[in-house]
């Protein structure tokens, strides 16, 4: 770990940079954390990776040697500054100053596939982490072609997002991450491995794109919507969430639903497989 932490500290030193809380900026300054982000990506010089958040460029110096293109995407200038001047000999390399969020990057990943023998899009990133489920949204709800999503997140977060639909951690975006990806546990990550040091435990995980999604269904949209009305109020039964939120048109209507789909009336709302909200989705439709 030391050597990372001292050519961080003699950056931020050399620049003047004071970590910014506001902009989620926690830097890595553990070798085999920053190791295992990178070979989880399988990472080759077919690969554009888009890195969110680089900040100091620590995992970015280690991207740069293995993929053939770098997309960095930064909102923060004074990051921008120390990038160019650190990587001012990489000629594979464009960093954007920009708030990840605003960004087209379905036009982006178009812009480098086909050229410089770049075939695939992967994204790899620290994440900052007040707007972790944002980002991860757009990254799936943009359809984005891309193979997979490298992050390092919250563990609690984390925890969340690989669980699979039904286990203890389960929440409405578990069913999204499913829809979309297969995903795995990379490592568990001690704050002592940033500085500053976050207030949270994180945890690094990987989710690989689905070629089809989980689950067939027309109108996905409506099943997510049921699922998010179920877990608006998910310590009351899946029936009386669901009526309460009129996603059912009464109770009635309701129990004739879950009767016909086999699902006993006093399911909870993480109870339910993916399938199961699927064929809700069709019956109120
Ligand atoms: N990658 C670096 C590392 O591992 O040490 C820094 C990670 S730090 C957790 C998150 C980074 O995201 C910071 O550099 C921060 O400035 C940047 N950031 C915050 N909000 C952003 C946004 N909306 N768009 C792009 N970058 C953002």
């Amino acid at each position: 770990m030391k050597k990372l932490l001292e050519e961080t500290k003699t950056i931020m030193k050399k620049y003047g940079i004071k970590a910014n809380k506001d902009l989620g900026q926690n830097f890595l300054i553990n070798e085999e954390v920053v190791e295992n982000i990178i070979n989880s990506s399988e990472i080759s010089k077919e690969d554009l990776i888009i890195e969110i958040g680089p900040g100091l460029g620590t995992l970015t110096k280690e991207l740069l040697k293995k993929a053939g293109k770098v997309v960095c995407i930064e909102l923060d200038k004074k990051m921008i500054k120390i990038l160019k001047d650190r990587f001012i000999t990489s000629s594979n390399l464009e960093i954007l100053n920009e708030d990840v969020l605003q960004v087209d990057l379905n036009e982006l990943i178009k812009k480098h596939k086909g050229n410089d023998n770049i075939k695939k899009a992967k994204i790899v990133a620290n994440l900052p982490y007040y707007i972790t489920t944002p980002i991860i949204m757009k990254l799936l709800e943009d359809k984005l072609d891309i193979e997979s999503i490298t992050v390092m997140i919250q563990k609690e977060v984390a925890d969340r997002l690989i669980e699979i639909p039904g286990g203890k951690n389960t929440g409405a975006i578990t069913y999204t991450i499913y829809y979309y990806c297969e995903s795995e546990k990379i490592m568990e990550v001690p704050n002592n491995s940033f500085i500053p040091e976050p207030d949270v435990t994180s945890e690094v995980i990987k989710m690989k794109l689905r070629n089809k999604p989980a689950v067939e269904i027309e109108n996905p949209k409506v099943m997510f919507m049921i699922i998010k009305s179920a877990f608006m109020q998910r310590r009351k039964t899946l029936l009386n969430a669901l009526t309460n939120t009129q996603v059912f048109a009464s109770k009635q209507e309701g129990l004739k639903i879950l009767k016909k789909l086999n699902l006993d009336e006093n399911v909870r709302a993480e109870n339910l497989s993916i399938q199961d909200y699927a064929n809700i989705a069709k019956e109120i439709l």
